[in-house]
């Protein structure tokens, strides 16, 4: 699905008055439209996106709530952060949406603030697992004001292991239990959280920063019926502003609105609540459930390319955008991968390996979907990683060569 390019005045302006950020930004441009994006958390916005960020919503301060704001002039204001938490809520079935969160960790600060105290025990996925940083890094706040249990996936078929996740419950009688990951490729099955969290009666956090597009999409499963809080963001596969999200019920709203502002967060930046409704608002199209499929059936096509190249794919496969993989069959561990892969302008991640040596290569669809790239570059993409990865990288020339020649035929913002 192709977008048209953003209107050249605005880049006018900027390079009149400023033209050593100017050729920043237009390099950046050129780097994103040149390469192969295939970092999961990243995708295009729409230009519309772009326009609503580069609004004067910018300028406005608006602390607060529409209606009940700490500042005069929010007319516009409260419009737009209305219009977006309508969407929200219609969108994902959910009675409350807080779209102020600046980003999925401050959405998952803000939960944990909602209802949490410091010291209390936390259950979630390992960070070695796949565990989000937000979810008991010592290096983040989350290790540091509270005490976090960490469950993980099976060494055979690394998924979850529901099992460990009861036995952990029961042992730790955790006050919240999350569920999230930033390199699961698979659905997580939120009734068996829900009941788990039930059984010793700890808070259910679903932390869907990845799968949310998807779930706007209809195209993974929605934990908003299973989970007390679902955190989000709103950049990955959903397409939107850099930003976040918390969807919860009627009876934790209030305390969710008062964690993120004024426990955790001053004034709300409204060009990026607008930009969330703008984006909001395209999550809702028929085209918008057909790309989120699209990203599922090319992330699958392009695993089992990778299997086929000789990559170990993690659980075989994924239900989602997400393809973590360990390339040590081809010879290089995935940080040698990730590198070799940029010089040939192939752009990834790499990941934590549950049971395996060093670490792995994680991947997702959503960008190059937006793109307008279809099932047949799917196998290019996975020829290209193996050429680019074998032979001690000797095809890198060759590579970045074809890679630019399948990146020209799909520019993210038209020609
Ligand atoms: C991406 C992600 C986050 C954090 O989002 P930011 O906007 O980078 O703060 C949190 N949790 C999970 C599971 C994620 O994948």
């Amino acid at each position: 699905m192709p977008v048209t390019a953003p209107p050249a005045e605005e880049t006018d302006v900027l390079r009149r008055q400023d033209p050593e950020i100017a050729d920043v930004l237009l390099g950046e441009a050129r780097r994103q439209a040149d390469g192969l994006q295939l970092i999961a958390g990243e995708n295009f916005t729409s230009p519309a996106v772009l326009a609503a960020l580069g609004s004067p919503l910018a300028n406005k301060y608006a602390e607060g709530y529409p209606g009940n704001r700490y500042h005069g002039g929010c007319e516009y204001a409260d419009a737009a952060e209305r219009i977006a938490v309508r969407r929200a809520t219609a969108l994902f079935g959910a009675a409350h949406a807080n779209v102020q969160a600046h980003s999925g960790s401050s959405a998952v600060l803000a939960a944990y603030a909602a209802l949490l105290k410091p010291g209390d025990t936390v259950l979630a996925m390992g960070l070695g697992h796949g565990g989000h940083l937000t979810h008991g890094s010592p290096a983040n706040f989350s290790g540091r004001w509270f005490d976090f249990v960490p469950y993980g996936v099976d060494a055979e078929t690394g998924l979850v292991d529901h099992e460990q996740v009861a036995a952990l419950a029961r042992h730790h009688r955790p006050k919240a239990i999350v569920c999230g990951s930033v390199s699961y490729p698979r659905h997580l099955d939120h009734a068996v959280f829900r009941a788990i969290a039930d059984e010793v009666g700890a808070y259910l956090i679903a932390d869907a920063a990845h799968p949310i597009g998807l779930v706007a999409g209809g195209a993974a499963p929605n934990p908003v019926p299973y989970a007390d809080v679902v955190c989000a963001t709103t950049h990955k596969v959903l397409r939107g502003p850099r930003g976040g999200m918390i969807l919860c019920g009627e009876e934790l709203a209030e305390r969710i609105d008062r964690a993120v502002f004024p426990f955790t967060q001053g004034g709300a930046q409204m060009h990026t609540i607008a930009a969330k409704a703008v984006a909001f608002g395209e999550a809702s199209t028929p085209a918008f459930s057909a790309y989120a499929h699209q990203v599922v059936t090319h992330a699958r096509v392009l695993a089992s390319a990778l299997e086929a190249e000789g990559f170990a794919v993690t659980t075989g496969g994924t239900d989602t955008h997400l393809v973590t993989a360990d390339p040590a069959p081809l010879g290089v561990d995935g940080r040698t991968a990730r590198a070799r892969l940029a010089a040939a302008g192939i752009v990834l991640d790499t990941c934590a390996l549950p049971y395996g040596d060093g670490r792995g290569i994680r991947l997702g669809t959503a960008a190059v979907t937006t793109q307008g790239m279809g099932i047949p570059e799917m196998a290019r993409i996975a020829a290209l990683f193996g050429l680019a990865l074998r032979d001690d990288g000797a095809e890198a020339a060759r590579v970045r060569a074809e890679v630019r020649e399948l990146t020209g035929g799909f520019p993210p913002y038209g020609r």
